[in-house]
Formats: C-alpha cells, sequence, structure tokens
C-alpha cells in the first residue's frame, strides 16, 4: 500500500474512533508498573476479564515489591479466571523482581530495558511505553492489528515482527501508539475476525479484502 493510501484509512479511522485513545483504558490506565502487569495478563483473554481481576490484584498487591513478594497460589487465585493463570502468576511476580532488582522498583522507559523482563514481548513493551510513558518507540501489534494489517493492506505476513515493520515504514512516528488504538477499535466494532462488516466500513475504498474478497459477495 502507498503512503498516501494509508495516510487516508489512518485519518478515516480517526475520524470514526475520536476517542480510541480511552478503548484500552482497561489495560492501558494506571501507573507504569499497573499498566506492566494489566497488558501481560491481557494475553489471550479480554480487556473485560481483565478489569474483574484488576481491583483485587492491585488491592492486594498494590507496588512491585508487594508483588515481588507474593505467594503464586495466592496470586493464581485472584487471577484464576484468565487463561494461562499459572504462567501470568509466575510472570508478573518475576517481572516485578526483575523490576526491583534491576530497576530500581521502576518500570523502565526504554524498549530494550523492558524486553529483559519476564512476560514482557515488543507488544507489551509498546504498550507500556505509550500509555504509560507517552513514548511511541513500535507499534503494538496485537490480534486485531494483526489481522486488520492483513486485510487492509498494510502488510502481507502474519509474522507479527514483520508486520510492525511494515507499520512502523508506512506511518509517521507520531503516529504509531494511536494507530494501534484505532486498528483495535476497529477490529472489535466492525472489520470483526470472523464476520466483517465491510457494508459499514468507512476504509472499503481503501481495504485490499474487500476490492478481492467482499465486494464481489455484497
Ligand atoms: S472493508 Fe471489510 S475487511 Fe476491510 S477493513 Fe473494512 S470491515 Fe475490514
Amino acid at each position: 500500500m502507498k503512503k498516501q493510501d494509508a495516510a487516508l484509512v489512518y485519518s478515516l479511522l480517526v475520524e470514526r474512533y475520536p476517542d480510541a485513545r480511552d478503548s484500552p483504558a482497561i489495560i492501558a490506565k494506571g501507573s507504569a508498573f499497573e499498566v506492566l502487569v494489566l497488558t501481560i495478563l491481557s494475553a489471550q483473554t479480554t480487556d473485560r476479564a481483565v478489569l474483574k481481576v484488576r481491583g483485587p490484584l492491585f488491592t492486594k498487591y498494590p507496588t512491585p515489591s508487594a508483588l515481588a513478594m507474593a505467594k503464586t497460589e495466592e496470586v493464581e487465585t485472584i487471577i484464576h479466571s484468565l487463561g494461562y493463570f499459572h504462567a501470568k502468576a509466575r510472570n508478573i511476580i518475576a517481572a516485578s523482581q526483575a523490576l526491583l532488582s534491576t530497576f530500581g522498583g521502576n518500570v523502565p522507559e526504554s524498549m530494550e530495558e523492558l524486553l529483559t523482563i519476564p512476560g514482557v514481548g515488543r507488544k507489551t513493551a509498546n504498550i507500556v511505553l505509550y500509555h504509560a510513558l507517552g513514548r511511541n518507540e513500535g507499534i503494538a501489534v496485537d490480534t486485531h492489528v494483526r489481522r486488520l494489517a492483513q486485510r487492509i493492506g498494510f502488510s502481507n505476513t502474519d509474522n507479527v515482527t514483520v508486520i510492525e515493520k511494515d507499520l512502523m515504514a508506512l506511518f509517521p512516528q507520531e503516529q504509531w501508539g494511536d494507530l494501534t488504538d484505532v486498528l483495535i477499535a476497529h477490529g472489535r466494532t466492525i472489520c470483526d475476525a470472523k464476520k466483517p462488516r465491510c457494508e459499514v466500513c468507512p476504509i472499503s475504498s481503501r481495504c485490499r479484502f474487500y476490492a478481492t474478497t467482499a465486494k464481489k459477495s455484497i
């Protein structure tokens, strides 16, 4: 896709989802520590499910030092409604321990440092950097962003690392964080994984999937 078409898609999505920066509010609001922990917990589950454990988790473990000292079984009891709760409990405790041992109890502010923390990949690091620290160092590629990047034609691969690079090459850096948010909003609202509602989509005129597949069946 050409940059000018990508720019048009971006502006149409920003117009359609003016509050998109607030849409991942459940996991992306709060202190950097909270955003980090909630983003780790959000893997393979819904934001709504994460919201249910947020209160109990941070009431009991409000700081990295409190969570670093937690017993795994007690954390599991709080987050057991989430998928992969055994691994997630271990990861958020280990992440808190890393914050204490390596970063003085603070969430580090660079991608390189964040990636050394257990349970943190580029997606989580990008969400923390943008939503908690206001830094556009990369583009968080979650399931919605991956699907939409392929459908719209921003990228030709299923590899999230390559998709992130393709998006970074296509969009100016100051748009990276908001791009993730508007794509997630669009994925949740219209471009559903199983049933995309192309007939009401504001970007269908620039969408590869629509041009090659959906248009013929509408
Ligand atoms: S036209 Fe259809 S496939 Fe393309 S972005 Fe819109 S809803 Fe998704």
